[in-house]
């Protein structure tokens, strides 16, 4: 297959560098950087009255591990490349996180904000008709990603029920807390970004986010939780963005206002104080920690010269270029990757899935306190790995491939793959 993606280019370029560092059998290339499945599928809906055909794909990457584990991504511009890139990293992503999945994406090329409410239910259910027979609780499980949400899990987890004849609440996850969900799921992500950042900060320059400048750039799911989350760790949140604009005010947001904001007018430039600037000029301000958790390729060869933080914890998935860490690197920067700072998510998909395969429910307390618990493990153990390898140009990425590298190929050593 020619290749188009950058982002899968830029993918497969960290795989192998980790491999070289971490010493492993030019094999494990081999087998991790094609994905073991990809599923391509046509979904027809009515949209206004005449049937449009949507593309929709689930890259089953590596199982080794586990079943098969990752969101699904709506968007109108993603392609099989970008989600077979995203696909390599939840397999890389779940197997740091220790829990017992290998990864998979799946993606529907639209713009979810063109249709209506009924077509992007019929699109949702029309997916899972399409690809029911290879998810399952022991498959593969779906989740959202970029550009999907609780409800859309419900209409899955509806759809893939009534197909099977029986109510099978594990197939999904980040399902509505009132549907075998798990309140905490809602800002797992974003909790667990913060806590990273938090973890960084403590290990790197001794001492708490009390004060500590941070700008977030995004403001979905991911973002405004993170925000929210590092202001209530005491950060002073300087900059928010979304496709709006950056808001700006160096005396701190108040990041519960602006939530309220966006949830009703959709903006974040409608929040009333600070400078109003242009989307990515949160990337440029002058925090002490950067947060980008938008999408892909946010930090390029092209703008990195204007980044001024210190550290940088990403909540989206790949949003640094590898040109762009590389040049950082030799600045100074330290980058927590996306594969340990933005877990929180699929950690948390990974209690509700246990709490759904016994018909249990645990209370929001005690899931956080059990999410927190893995993520700061998770935290220590690259930091300590990145201690062992560290010198010249290697990064905490390095150190964080090489780990989750290392469960996998034990697991496939010991399946007798390799
Ligand atoms: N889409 C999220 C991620 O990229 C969560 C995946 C999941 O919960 O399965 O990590």
């Amino acid at each position: 297959m020619p290749m188009q993606s950058i982002f899968l280019q830029d993918t497969l370029r960290i795989l192998k560098r980790a491999i070289e560092i971490g010493g492993f059998d030019k094999i494990i290339y081999d087998y991790l950087s094609r994905p073991m499945r990809v599923i391509a599928v046509s979904i027809p809906v009515k949209v206004n009255g005449s049937v449009e055909i949507f593309e929709g794909y689930r890259v089953q990457h590596n199982n080794a591990l586990g079943p098969f584990k990752g969101g699904i991504r709506f968007h109108p511009e993603v392609t099989l490349e970008d989600d077979m890139a995203l696909a390599t990293l939840m397999t890389l992503k779940n197997s740091l996180a220790g829990i017992p999945y290998g990864g998979s994406k799946g993606a529907i090329r639209v713009d979810p904000k063109a249709l209506k409410t009924n077509e992007l239910e019929e699109l949702s259910r029309g997916y899972v008709r399409a690809l029911y027979s290879f998810i399952g609780p022991d498959i593969d499980i779906p989740a959202p990603d970029v550009g999907t949400n609780p409800q859309i899990m419900a209409w899955m987890v509806d759809e893939y029920s009534k197909i099977v004849g029986k109510n099978v609440p594990g197939v999904f996850t980040a399902k509505p807390a009132e549907l075998w969900g798990n309140p905490v799921r809602e800002y797992a992500t974003g909790f667990g970004v913060a806590i990273m950042a938090r973890e960084a900060w403590k290990n790197l320059f001794n001492g708490d986010l009390n004060g500590v400048k941070v700008a977030v750039h995004g403001f979905g799911n991911v973002g405004k939780w993170v925000a929210y989350w590092a202001s209530k760790m005491g950060a002073k949140v300087i900059a928010i963005a979304d496709i709006s604009g950056t808001v700006y005010d160096p005396n701190g947001i108040d990041v519960e206002k602006a939530m309220e904001i966006v949830s009703k007018t959709g903006k974040v430039v409608n929040y009333p104080n600070g400078q109003k600037l242009s989307p990515e000029d949160a990337l440029y301000v002058n925090a002490d920690v950067l947060m980008p958790c938008a999408i892909e390729d946010t930090i390029r060869a092209d703008n990195v010269s204007r980044v001024k933080a210190k550290l940088i914890v990403e909540g989206a998935n790949g949003p640094t270029t590898p040109e762009a860490e590389e040049y950082l690197t030799k600045r100074g920067v330290v980058i927590v990757p996306d594969i340990l700072a933005n877990a929180g998510g699929v950690i948390m998909s990974y209690l509700e899935w246990v709490e759904n395969l016994q018909w249990v429910t645990w209370s929001e307390e005690e899931t956080r306190s059990k999410l927190e618990g893995i993520l700061t493990n998770n935290f220590k153990r690259v930091f300590d790995e990145y201690g062992k390898i560290k010198r010249e140009g290697i990064t905490m990425r390095d150190a964080a491939i090489v780990t989750a590298i290392s469960r996998i190929e034990k697991a496939m050593k010991l399946r007798g793959w390799i």
